[in-house]
């Protein structure tokens, strides 16, 4: 059922009063869709009269007010294997087939009204799927500067990501996925660092973001998580939980909490978005002609995907970038899925990187991270540990203090340049800060 097909909705609206449904069961009985409703009908394949959808309703003391969600809440959640869809005011990250749901928002972009705003991520209010302002939270994140370096023979346009509160771009996700967790009435929530990079930085964003809410948040950590990292999660708040390999455990969380774990929740893509729609508004509303982004989990790189293609929806720009996805040589799965051609993701060798945030044997999205970069005619880069450490160094050399995960972005540039147009506007970012690898980037670098 496609999001197009509520034909009916505004003439249920109408009905609404006449049926009797309280409050109460409004508020308690949300998440059915339009399409279970028909299917209960007798395996109608049209759109059920409305009437029978009344009827149904109120036999099943299920709120018709899902119904509504296109014209009212603008968003609906849909899972990406079995295609079901929920609705937002429903406190899940994963669809019960265990499919994992992307998030449906309508955006739009009221330029001069964006113009008068403060300079946060926040600016950008309708294409965020928050819908009351009192839940925000937000540290007032800044617009990240986007400055010109050159890199190679050519000037790329770097989004410095690195100068968020935590340390790197997660920050943007955290924002929106926390300040959901509040609208939803969550008071604690989970998050694993065992889906995603060894640094642990969306868990720190995560963690400061709930710090700020007032939400408890469970932390599920491998033992060997950076230690720094652990003990500044542990004076934000999270309560710690080591385990020592991936299980089930995961998952049986996701039943009892509210799931955060930026690959599996949607809201997260609809924070880094916004990378996105910066880029956008600083290069005059226009879109550039290349985006190099890092490819582990992909969050950065699937959410400024979804952001182009929102602003594209919504008529602000007439072109997709092309997005290109840099993998560390040492574990690569999305590069060789593209290479041979392959629509999933197949196992792969893992080896040690310098770039361990980008060292994801098997990401979550993986599948809508290569069909992501496909779509835009990009492609998959590697990059050697050798390629890394001379980004990382050369990156210092001209003052900017960044870890080496974010230099690997870099190596892939340098890379993407040698054979780029000379006037080919490409854009890239610095994604980490370097103050979260002092020890690790002096040993690198043998300071
Ligand atoms: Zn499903």
């Amino acid at each position: 059922m496609s999001r197009g097909q509520f034909p009916i909705a505004k003439n249920i609206k109408q009905y609404r009063n006449k049926i009797g449904i309280t409050q109460d069961q409004l508020a308690s009985l949300s998440g059915v869709g339009y399409n279970v409703l028909i299917k209960l009908e007798s395996g109608a394949t049209e759109n059920p009269t409305i009437e029978t959808v009344v009827k149904i309703a109120k036999g099943l003391k299920i709120s018709i007010d899902d119904l509504l969600v296109p014209e009212k809440n603008q968003n609906i959640l849909v899972c990406t294997t079995c295609k079901k869809e929920y609705s937002p005011s429903k406190a899940i990250s994963q669809c019960t087939c265990g499919g994992i749901l992307t998030l449906i928002h309508n955006s739009s972009f009221p330029i001069d009204e964006i113009r008068k705003r403060k300079q946060t991520m926040w600016r950008y209010r309708e294409a965020l799927p928050i819908m009351q302002d009192k839940y925000i939270i937000s540290f007032d994140e800044s617009i990240t500067p986007l400055t010109k370096i050159m890199l190679g023979r050519h000037e790329v346009f770097v989004k410095q990501d690195h100068l968020f509160s935590s340390g790197s771009y997660k920050d943007r996700g955290a924002s929106v996925l926390v300040s959901k967790a509040l609208e939803l009435g969550v008071n604690r929530v989970s998050e694993d660092s065992l889906m995603q990079d060894s640094s642990g930085s969306a868990s720190n964003a995560v963690v400061s973001y709930c710090a700020h809410a007032n939400i408890t948040c469970d932390l599920y950590t491998p033992m060997e998580i950076d230690l720094d990292k652990l003990t500044q999660m542990k004076f934000f708040g999270a309560k710690i939980h080591t385990i020592k390999q991936k299980d089930k455990h995961n998952l049986q969380v996701a039943q009892s909490e509210y799931y955060a774990n930026h690959s599996w929740n949607p809201y997260f893509l609809h924070g880094t978005k916004t990378f996105a729609f910066e880029i956008c508004e600083q290069l005059g509303w226009k879109s550039p002609d290349t985006i190099i982004l890092p490819a582990g989990n992909g969050t950065l790189l699937l959410g400024t995907y979804i952001g182009f293609l929102e602003l594209l929806n919504a008529g602000v720009v007439s072109k997709m970038p092309k997005i290109i996805g840099i993998q560390s040589v040492q574990c690569a799965p999305l590069y060789f899925a593209y290479k041979k051609n392959l629509s999933e993701i197949s196992s792969i060798d893992k080896k040690f990187t310098l770039a361990q945030g980008l060292a994801i044997e098997k990401p979550i999205r993986g599948k809508e991270t290569l069909d992501a970069v496909r779509s835009t005619n990009g492609q998959f880069i590697v990059v050697t540990d050798h390629e890394i450490k001379a980004a990382l160094a050369e990156m210092l050399r001209i003052g900017f203090y960044i870890e080496p995960t974010s230099a690997a972005t870099i190596a892939g540039v340098k890379k993407y340049v040698a054979e780029a147009k000379p006037d080919e506007i490409i854009v890239s970012a610095f994604t980490g800060n370097g103050l979260g690898s002092i020890q690790k980037i002096a040993k690198l670098l043998n300071a």
